[in-house]
């Protein structure tokens, strides 16, 4: 797809830095450089210091000019970089600059990952890596970023639509042909191909969510009595001062969540109200809030006071599948009896550290488990592949060759969305090209 607009905008972070880098993609790239650094671009590929100059001719910078001639650049199209002091000053006059141009404007969010995507340079799964890549706050997010940038997902839907679109050739061709002319296996091998994949799908399904998790970040719940010190753990977890700390019992009413990365895993950390027989509405409500946090978080932690009667509510058998951490806290305090589980002063801040191994240890395990890194890391991916498993469920149960096809066509469509390859036909052109059956 070639556009006859260009792009420009700061691939560099907002603000003053050392350096700014101005990304320019589009037919005028060449006229930009050529205008900003009177000279034609350099070398592809290669750096080149030049005095850089305003619309009316002064030089407002000297910096760095690098020039990606289409089609070997990010975004397909002519490329063009400007690497100059990162001044709020100096980036404002390249930007000047730039917009004065005829058939320059400034690009929407992600408009050069898109454009690249259109020109075939890179897949929606690659593009969705960049992103994050860009926001991937955890050693395991970047991780699982760089896998998809490498083509993780986009090597195996690539490799389920090719089995199923070969599949889908030989159903054809059972419609098309005769008994006589073409094999009886020909369907059974269609239907066993389409079985393989299914369960490959089924498989990747399996995964219990641990791309996701590791995107979003696992969720967990600090529940307890009031008073237990479920804000104190949450502020000393996150360093900071989030959760309302107070004596006076039922005063985290509502959920307060914090983003940690705790030992390369982000995790959501969710406080929430004291349980017990709530006093008022509002109490009640967050005692309701908090009890539905811990049914759907991944992991709970509860929180008890070692010092005091336990007096939370009986909440067991809605976390029964859950895994649930226990922690007693104040241990510097005088307590009736000796407890089961992790101990912990927040006072002192002994034990702490213990916690957060607890936490992060129990983390690892749900995002690990399994030993291979998921594929799936986004809902957009799990339900294509859905979508995909249930067509090809169809598919078994259909004696007609024709609806047979009609269900695995649907499937190669499906699994096309994630990398963004529908074209069926054209597949399809391309595999009758060398199917041999004598015709
Ligand atoms: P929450 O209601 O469970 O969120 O409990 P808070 O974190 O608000 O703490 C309740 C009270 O217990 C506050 O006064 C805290 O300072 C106090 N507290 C929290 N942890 C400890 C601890 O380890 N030792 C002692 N002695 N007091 C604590
Ligand atoms: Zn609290």
């Amino acid at each position: 797809m070639r556009r006859d607009d260009t792009i420009f905008a700061t691939a560099s972070a907002p603000g003053r830095a050392g350096v700014a880098v101005v990304r320019v993609s589009g037919p005028a790239a060449r006229f930009a450089v050529q205008t900003v650094s009177r000279k034609a671009p350099p070398p592809p590929r290669r750096a080149a210091l030049r005095a850089l100059r305003s619309g009316a001719g002064e030089i407002f910078d000297r910096g760095l000019v690098l020039w990606f001639p289409a089609p070997d650049s990010y975004t397909g199209e002519d490329v063009a970089e400007f690497h100059i002091h990162g001044g709020r000053a100096v980036l404002a006059a390249l930007i000047e600059a730039l917009a004065a141009m005829p058939g320059l404007r400034a690009a929407g969010p992600g408009e050069f990952t898109r454009r690249g995507v259109e020109n075939g340079k890179l897949d929606l799964t690659q593009a969705e890596a960049i992103a994050d890549l860009v926001d991937a706050e955890t050693e395991a997010q970047r991780r699982q970023a760089l896998r998809q940038y490498d083509g993780a997902l986009a090597r195996c839907s690539d490799g389920w639509r090719t089995d199923l679109t070969k599949a889908l050739a030989w159903a054809e061709a059972a419609i098309d042909f005769s008994d006589e002319e073409l094999p009886e296996e020909v369907m059974a091998d269609a239907r066993q191909t389409a079985a393989v994949v299914k369960d490959a799908l089924i498989a990747q399904l399996g995964d219990a969510h641990r791309g996701e998790l590791v995107r979003e970040g696992l969720f967990v719940a600090v529940v307890g009595a009031p008073n237990a010190g479920k804000s104190s753990l949450v502020n000393a977890l996150a360093g900071r001062d989030v959760a309302i700390v107070s004596e006076t019992a039922g005063t985290t009413r509502d959920v307060i969540e914090v983003r940690l990365n705790l030992g390369g895993y982000a995790v959501v950390l969710a406080d929430t109200a004291g349980l017990r027989a709530a006093a008022d509405h509002i109490e009640a409500e967050g005692v309701r809030r908090a009890l539905q946090r811990a049914e759907t978080a991944d992991l709970v932690v509860l929180v008890k006071d070692g010092s005091a009667p336990d007096n939370a509510l009986d909440y067991n058998d809605k976390l029964d599948s859950k895994t649930v951490l226990t922690v007693w806290n104040k241990a510097d305090l005088p307590w009736p009896a000796a407890q089961q589980g992790l101990t912990l002063s927040l006072q002192t801040g002994d034990g702490l550290q213990t916690v957060v191994d607890a936490i992060t240890a129990a983390a690892r395990d749900k995002l690990e488990a399994g030993g291979e890194a998921p594929l799936l890391t986004r809902a957009r991916h799990r339900e294509a592949l859905e979508e995909a498993a249930a067509a090809l469920a169809r598919a078994e149960t259909q004696d007609a060759p024709e609806l047979f096809a009609e269900d695995l066509r649907l499937a190669v469509r499906a699994i096309g969305r994630i990398t963004g390859r529908v074209d069926v036909e054209d597949l399809l052109d391309v595999i009758f090209r060398d199917f041999c059956i004598g015709k």
